[in-house]
């Protein structure tokens, strides 16, 4: 422990370690939450506008959901999990993603019942042990969205769609290259998996561990190993697109198709299978254009087993994830400005009891007005309020001390120019509008519909 990790001492002397927050997991401070919040009304715009509803789902699941929803032999399932006992005994598992408890979700609710597809969407934290490093966290953000209940490319596509919309809103577009493959239906992939093993036959010692570990229980996981010497030898292994059925074949054809009626370019892409059990069909990842499959901004693909698996009745789906955190830094990267709500607008500072107290009222009508407002209430001295007033830096601050009170006025101080004038306290809410101007005031307010 070095010195900087000893914050204080408890009663007794003994030293209090500095309280962190666990290796890979952080704070989303103010400043993040600007981007946060933009990239949230961004996705629920989009998703409202085609239709889709919102569910969540809880952070903690039996350690079943995981296991059969996304694969025993997955990266995710086998190494990542941040699984652990109730009191009772129970295995319980912190949601390493999202779309097998929003499976679960639809077989508990009965949502067949409900007009299909069902399109939900989610905006949830999500964890996975992995070794923590630029943009791979142990907690992270993930948008996501499934539609089930229906096959058609043109759902595949619709997802594409959407999340390229979303692209467009944050202004990152540009940057991001879709990559898509077709992977087949389970049974359609039984003979190509015996062509893999075929290949690899008599390679194991050039694959490392984990594709070796791989080899026997999921070998199309060694298509997207990004350790160099596997790559090497994936690029030479049989394709699927030889073993693709006609059926296959036509799915991602349409597919195809109706990106390029959209106009969304595509990059195919034999090699990506992504990491998961459930997929079949078209697999697809948002990849930053110029780093490639590092740290991809999202990803998804066709489910159409993972109902029935989990214990429902045959049912296709399809569906997404973008990864918040990872959002966030390509919007930095192409230099984005969020728009922020945040700043404040006026910085009431006062002196004494009675200007305090008449403060209270100027303060509640100032806000109701739209006018963003932070009241010094505390103690601190004339000097000290203005100080503060300039941290905030406010465009004008509003100073009321006892002889104010006594003439019925309000000094206003505009923060740049250094000038003040009084205004009457009946005065001061048109005043401040006509200062700020109609277009900067902030009349959003949702609890206003039940007045
Ligand atoms: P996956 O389900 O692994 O394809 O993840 C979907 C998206 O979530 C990825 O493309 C990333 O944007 C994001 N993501 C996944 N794992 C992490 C992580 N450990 N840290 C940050 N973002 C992640």
């Amino acid at each position: 422990m070095s010195d900087d990790d000893v914050k204080s001492a408890d009663s007794s002397g003994n030293k209090i370690q500095k309280m962190q927050t666990p290796n890979g997991i952080h704070d989303i401070l103010p400043k993040d939450h600007e981007f946060f919040t933009f990239i949230k009304k961004v996705a629920r715009h989009r998703f409202r506008q085609a239709g889709f509803r919102r569910i969540t789902t809880p952070v903690i699941e039996h350690t079943e959901v995981f296991q059969r929803g996304v694969g025993e032999d997955t990266d995710i399932v086998s190494k990542e999990m941040y699984t652990f006992e109730d009191r009772s005994g129970r295995s319980l598992t912190l949601k390493p993603e999202g779309t097998a408890g929003a499976v679960r979700a639809y077989i508990q609710h009965g949502m067949k019942e409900w007009p299909q597809p069902v399109e939900l969407y989610y905006i949830e934290p999500h964890f996975r042990y992995d070794r923590p490093q630029k943009g791979r966290y142990r907690m992270f953000w993930q948008i996501g969205a499934e539609i089930i209940g229906e096959s058609d490319p043109a759902l595949d596509v619709q997802c594409i769609f959407i999340a390229y919309k979303m692209f467009k809103d944050l202004g990152i577009d540009k940057r991001i290259s879709l990559q898509i493959n077709n992977i087949g239906s389970q049974k359609s992939r039984e003979k190509y998996r015996e062509a893999l093993l075929n290949y690899y036959s008599g390679k194991e010692r050039s694959l490392c561990d984990d594709c070796r570990r791989r080899l026997s229980s999921n070998p199309l996981r060694l298509l997207d190993c990004k350790v160099e010497d596997c790559q090497i030898l994936a690029r030479l292994a049989p394709q699927f697109a030889d073993y693709r059925t006609p059926e296959d074949q036509a799915f991602h054809d349409l597919v195809k198709s109706f990106l390029d009626e959209l106009g969304i370019v595509y990059t195919e892409n034999p090699q990506l299978v992504r990491g998961l059990d459930y997929y079949t069909q078209t697999v697809f990842e948002f990849w930053d254009s110029e780093v490639g499959s590092q740290n991809a901004v999202g990803g998804g693909g066709r489910y159409d087993g993972l109902v029935e698996l989990m214990g429902g009745s045959e049912t296709p789906a399809v569906g997404f994830a973008l990864g918040i955190e990872r959002l966030i830094n390509q919007m930095k990267a192409a230099n984005v400005n969020v728009p922020s709500k945040d700043e404040v607008h006026v910085f009431v500072a006062q002196l004494g009891d009675e200007a305090k107290k008449k403060c209270l009222r100027i303060i509640d009508n100032l806000r109701e007005a739209g006018i963003r407002t932070v009241g010094a209430l505390g103690k601190g001295s004339m000097k000290a309020q203005l100080r503060l007033a300039d941290k905030f830096q406010v465009p004008y601050c509003l100073i009321l001390g006892a002889t104010e009170v006594r003439d019925g006025v309000i000094l206003v101080r505009d923060m740049a120019k250094g000038q003040q004038h009084p205004v009457p306290m009946t005065e001061i809410v048109p005043e401040m509008i006509r200062l700020l101007g109609e277009d900067k005031l902030d009349r959003y307010s949702p609890g206003e519909i039940f007045n």
